[in-house]
C-alpha cells in the first residue's frame, strides 16, 4: 500500500523526522487558512500516488494566503498521471541550500535491506549517474551502524551539525522502514535548508500484507476503488496501460497481462474475483472497474467453480445498470460455457472462447495483420 505524501509525513514525524510545517486540504479555502496559519510562503502540492508531480506541474509556491487559494483551486482540478486530485499539502516554503536523496528498500539480489543516498536530489534517482549514488547494505540483524551514517553523510558533503542530523534522519529512517514492514520509503529531496535537515518530500509503501499489525494515519482516505475492492474481499492492482483486465485466479490474471502485451497492448489495472466468486460480487468488481475509465474493459473467465453463466448474468447487470460506458470484450470458457454465452449473445455480447482472439480485440490489432498496419 502506497501512502499519500502527507501520511507518510505523519509517520516521519513520529520518527522525529524533520517535515516542514504544514497541512493537508480539500478545498481551496482551507488551503488558504492553512497558509495565514503559516503565515509564510507555502508551497502547495497535489496529494497523489504517484511520483513527478513537480514536472507534471502539481507542485506550486504561493507568496501570500489568497494567491494560495488560487493555486489550490487550479490544482484540485487537475488529473496527474491519470490520477484526479482531491487534495493539496499546503506547506511553508523552505530555502533549499542543497538536495539529497536518501532511501532505503529491499535489494531482492542481496536479499537484505539497502540504503541509497545521493548527493545529486530532487530528480528521480533513475537519472542521477551511478558515480553519484551511494549503496549502503543494512545487515538485518544489527541495523544501521552510527559509523556507516556518518561516512555517508561525508559522501552528501555534509560535515558537523548537518551531518549529525542527516545521520539521525537516516537511523530513523531505517527504524521506520523495519517498524512499519516498508517495501520503499524514500525522501526525495531531503534538504539543507540553513543550518537544518528536513524531508521536503515523502514516500512510504508499505507491505500489504503486514497492514493488519499496523495503525497507520487515515489508510481509509487512500483510493476509492481499493476501498470498494476491500469490501468485497477481492485483490486488485492499478497499473499503466488502458485496459480493465477482470479474470479469475493469479494464474489466469497473470496470462492475460502477458497476452496483452504480446498484442502491444497493456492492462490499466486488474481485478482477480479467484475462485467461486458469486454474482453478486462479480456484479460489484465490473462495475468497480468500469468506474476506472478504462478505453476497455477485458473478462477472461475460466469457469471451475465459478459458472460462466453466473458472469454472463453479472455482465448483463452492469449493462442493465449503464455503467458499463467502455466497450467490453469476454472470453469464457468452463462450466456452463454454452448456457453463459447463449446469454450474452442474446443481448448482443459477443463472447470468444480463445483468449488470443478476446485478447487481440481489446488490444485493438487486426486479426489478419498487414493491410492496417503502418
Ligand atoms: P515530486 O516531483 O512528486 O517528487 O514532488 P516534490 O515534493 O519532490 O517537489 C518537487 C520539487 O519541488 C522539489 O524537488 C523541489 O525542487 C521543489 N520544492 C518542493 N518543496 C519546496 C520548498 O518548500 N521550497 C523550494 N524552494 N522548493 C521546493
Ligand atoms: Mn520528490
Amino acid at each position: 500500500m502506497k501512502l499519500y505524501e502527507y501520511m507518510a509525513k505523519e509517520v516521519f514525524q513520529q520518527y522525529r523526522i524533520p517535515v516542514p510545517r504544514g497541512r493537508v486540504a480539500a478545498e481551496p479555502h482551507e488551503a488558504e487558512e492553512i497558509a495565514r496559519e503559516l503565515g509564510v510562503p507555502v508551497v502547495v502540492k497535489v496529494q497523489v500516488l504517484a511520483g513527478g508531480r513537480g514536472k507534471a506541474g502539481g507542485v506550486k509556491f504561493a507568496d501570500n494566503p489568497r494567491e494560495a487559494k488560487h493555486v489550490a483551486d487550479e490544482l484540485l482540478k487537475m488529473e496527474i498521471h491519470g490520477y484526479r486530485v482531491r487534495r493539496v499539502l499546503v506547506e511553508e516554503k523552505v530555502d533549499i541550500d542543497q538536495e539529497i536523496y536518501l532511501g532505503i528498500t529491499i535489494d531482492p539480489g542481496d536479499r537484505c535491506p539497502i540504503l541509497i543516498a545521493s548527493s545529486h536530489g530532487g530528480v528521480s534517482i533513475e537519472e542521477v549517474p551511478d558515480k553519484h549514488i551511494v549503496r549502503e547494505r543494512i545487515p538485518m540483524q544489527w541495523g544501521l551502524y552510527p559509523y556507516q551514517v556518518r561516512a555517508i553523510a561525508e559522501r552528501m558533503g555534509l560535515d558537523g551539525g548537518l551531518g549529525r542530523d542527516f545521520g539521525n534522519i537516516a537511523i530513523a529512517l531505517y527504524r521506520l522502514f523495519r517498524e512499519k514492514d516498508a517495501e520503499l520509503t524514500e525522501i526525495n529531496p531531503l534538504v539543507v535548508s540553513g543550518d537544518q535537515v528536513l524531508a521536503a518530500d515523502a514516500r512510504l509503501n508499505v507491505d500489504d500484507d503486514s497492514l493488519f499489525r499496523h495503525d497507520l494515519p487515515d489508510t481509509e482516505k487512500l483510493s476509492e476503488i481499493e476501498e470498494r475492492v476491500a469490501e468485497i474481499g477481492l485483490s486488485y492492482v492499478q497499473l499503466e496501460g488502458d485496459v480493465a483486465v477482470l479474470a479469475n485466479g493469479a494464474g489466469a490474471t497473470m496470462a492475460t497481462m502477458d497476452i496483452l502485451q504480446q498484442y502491444d497492448s497493456a492492462a490499466m489495472n486488474f481485478l482477480d474475483v479467484g475462485g467461486g466468486a458469486g454474482v453478486e460480487s462479480m456484479t460489484e468488481a465490473l462495475r468497480i472497474l468500469a468506474d476506472t475509465g478504462p478505453r476497455v474493459l477485458l473478462v477472461n473467465i475460466f469457469g471451475g467453480i465459478t459458472r460462466c453463466d453466473d458472469v454472463a448474468e453479472a455482465i448483463l447487470r452492469v449493462q442493465r445498470e449503464g455503467v458499463l460506458r467502455d466497450p467490453l470484450v469476454v472470453r469464457l470458457i468452463g462450466t456452463n460455457e454454452e448456457q453463459g454465452i447463449d446469454l450474452l449473445e442474446e443481448e448482443g455480447i459477443t463472447a470468444f472462447r480463445n483468449l488470443e482472439d478476446a485478447a487481440r480485440v481489446a488490444a485493438g490489432t487486426p486479426a489478419s495483420g498487414g493491410a492496417e498496419e503502418d
